[in-house]
């Protein structure tokens, strides 16, 4: 996968080059490159953003200088429709970002994210990119504004290449867990040895050795958090993702 990031501090991911994202980009699983995007201002200050149209406080980000920088990331081939890249926009005012489009997101051969500051960017960008034929996401990370696009870049570029073939040292780890496949639900809790530590005990069950048992009460503990924690997706559960056990409960 490619991957291209504009942002006006790309030492923000210089962190990339660390973990497992590192170790990816060695491995050739990915390619990245960050952006400097007042490299594509011509004007002696570089200046990336202007007053708000219609007034109001702060700075909103100039469409000219994004289109010239995201013109040439993409290149002609991308702007005839003919090239599968995908051009995400953090923005705290779009849809929620979701293990779902993590997924969907892990399959792509190119992404390319556009980092916003200020008081954001002029919302002509996506709006001219998608009239082009290009697949634009605007993506919020969570209800709260953040001061810009790099850390939600970093959070959304971090789910969605886990997902990733050949990405996890163990590719096990990432079939079992919260929002993960049909009928997503919390995970239930994770115990390690000791088995008792500071008076605390493991749940007797876990340690039976009963495959069917463990099973049982971690699918039971799975539905019971969820229902507590995020009654919202036990509500999009439908009859086809419960087992006859979880009926009764
Ligand atoms: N005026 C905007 C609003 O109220 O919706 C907030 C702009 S914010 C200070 C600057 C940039 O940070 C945004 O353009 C976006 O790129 C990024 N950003 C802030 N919060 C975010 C969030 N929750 N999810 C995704 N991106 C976010």
């Amino acid at each position: 996968m490619r991957i291209d990031i504009v942002s006006v501090f790309p030492e923000y991911f210089d962190v990339l080059n660390l973990s497992l994202f590192g170790k990816a980009q060695a491995k050739g699983l990915l390619e990245v490159a960050t952006h400097n995007l007042r490299d594509w201002t011509h004007d002696v200050h570089h200046s990336v953003d202007d007053t708000p149209v219609g007034g109001g406080a702060g700075m909103v980000m100039k469409p000219e200088v994004w289109a010239e920088c995201l013109d040439e990331l993409l290149g002609p081939d991308e702007l005839l429709g003919s090239q599968p890249s995908v051009l995400i926009f953090p923005n705290p005012s779009a849809p929620l970002f979701t293990q779902r489009d993590a997924t969907e997101l892990s399959r792509a051969s190119h992404l390319l994210f556009g980092c916003g500051r200020y008081e954001g960017y002029d919302a002509r960008i996506p709006e001219y990119y998608r009239a082009q034929g290009v697949d634009v996401r605007e993506y919020s990370i969570g209800d709260y504004v953040l001061n810009g696009g790099e850390v939600a870049t970093s959070v959304m570029l971090e789910a969605i290449t886990r997902l990733i073939p050949d990405f996890m040292g163990n590719p096990e780890s990432i079939v079992e867990e919260s929002y993960t496949g049909e009928g997503a639900l919390l995970e239930h809790r994770q115990y390690t040895k000791p088995a008792e530590w500071r008076g605390l005990r493991v749940p007797d069950v876990l340690l039976s050795g009963d495959h069917g048992k463990v099973d049982r009460f971690r699918r039971d503990e799975a539905l019971a958090r969820t229902d507590k924690i995020r009654p919202d997706l036990i509500e999009t559960l439908d009859c086809t993702q419960l087992d006859k056990a979880d009926r009764k409960t």
